[in-house]
């Protein structure tokens, strides 16, 4: 740290991405990407001509892109927020809602970078347990006095709640914004997107970085109200009103003509997941019911960090997180049938000679 940082940042603990190692190569299944390529649309979108045109600035507000979004999600072009990844629009939520002491609130099992953003800005946040089973009681997030953060399906965990739940949140906070943050929601849960045209204190945050394969693209929307979406232009304006570029748009807008693709994928992954989790359970893994990407998966007969450790040395890559009450899981990303037969392979070793 340099003597020149401003004091407000020095304490900041940073938020810490799953690896993206470059020493070799991995059966990558630590920070949920799709094991799927692009479609052939979005890969013929991002061609000579495109890459030619990058001499030019791309359209600050994404008005293609954004119409085609907001047709797909039956709303307005007004109701949508373009972003550099979702991460972008969750910072200026904090931003714009809960900074300089204003309050929020989110799970203390959940998207880490919420506290991280939260420190950021100088919000007053509270961390709401999840119960035991790491469920979450909807009802200890009703009628707060801050900004509501909830990731639904939730990470690590994969849990997900019901859209009444989700409901109830936002219909008992109606002079704060709630944040449902949806990146794994193609996966098996209920999207909020209907209820923006009827609670003005909504915000649905979605990605195209996990079912739309466009991780390494950084591409993220939000649907709320026209006044929300509205304070969010004016954050971008004021920080970096080209934050998506011309080649992500491009890929963006040809992503959205191939949904059906991507809509199989899904499909794919979510077979996938279940095929998983039944062969991980005949290994004795007690394993969350999960609506997403991933699984959350722990073994008595292993230590969580020892299982990542050792499936990292012959080349799966899982994600395990040290913090205490989580610390004898791993998420596990749902890659390809194949990829995940060599992953349940190399556990069955793994826990043999363990035992
Ligand atoms: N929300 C949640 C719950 C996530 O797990 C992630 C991925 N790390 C994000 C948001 C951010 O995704 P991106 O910035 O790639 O859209």
């Amino acid at each position: 740290m340099s003597k020149f940082l401003d004091s407000r940042y020095s304490g900041l603990a940073a938020y810490v991405p799953g690896e993206q190692p470059q020493d070799k190569k991995y059966i990558k299944l630590n920070t949920n990407e799709s094991p799927y390529p692009p479609s052939e649309e979005t890969l013929a979108a991002v061609n000579k001509s495109q890459v030619e045109l990058l001499r030019l600035y791309p359209d600050p507000d994404g008005r293609a892109l954004t119409k085609k979004i907001a047709e797909l999600y039956g709303v307005e072009s007004e109701n949508i927020f373009l972003a550099n990844g979702s991460d972008d629009i969750l910072n200026f939520a904090f931003m714009a809602y809960c900074a300089n002491g204003r309050k929020s609130y989110f799970a203390d099992i959940t998207y880490g970078f919420y506290s991280v953003f939260a420190n950021l800005h100088g919000s007053d946040y509270t961390e709401i347990p999840l119960e035991e089973d790491f469920s979450s009681d909807y009802k200890k997030f009703c009628g707060v006095d801050g900004g509501v953060f909830i990731a639904n399906p939730n990470a690590p965990t994969g849990l997900a709640l019901g859209l009444d739940a989700v409901e109830e949140v936002i219909k008992s906070n109606p002079d704060n914004v709630v944040v449902i943050d949806e990146a794994y929601v193609d996966f098996g849960g209920e999207s909020a997107s209907s209820l923006v045209k009827k609670y003005d204190n909504l915000l649905v945050v979605q990605t195209f970085s996990k079912s739309r394969s466009m991780a390494g693209a950084r591409l993220g929307f939000a649907i709320g109200s026209k006044e929300i979406i509205g304070d969010l232009h004016k954050l971008r304006y004021s920080t970096n009103p080209y934050n998506i570029n011309r080649l992500t748009l491009a890929a963006g807008e040809a992503t959205i003509d191939s949904q059906s693709y991507y809509d199989g994928n899904c499909k794919k992954i979510i077979e996938t997941r279940e095929w998983t989790i039944s062969e991980l359970k005949k290994l004795g893994f007690e394993i969350l019911p999960s609506k997403a990407n991933f699984i959350f998966a722990k073994n008595d007969k292993i230590d969580g960090e020892k299982l990542y450790l050792e499936l990292k040395e012959q080349g799966v890559l899982v994600r395990h997180f040290t913090s205490q009450r989580i610390k004898a899981y791993n998420r596990i990303t749902i890659g390809t049938p194949e990829q995940m037969q060599v992953l349940v392979e190399k556990i069955k070793d793994i826990i043999t000679e363990a035992v």
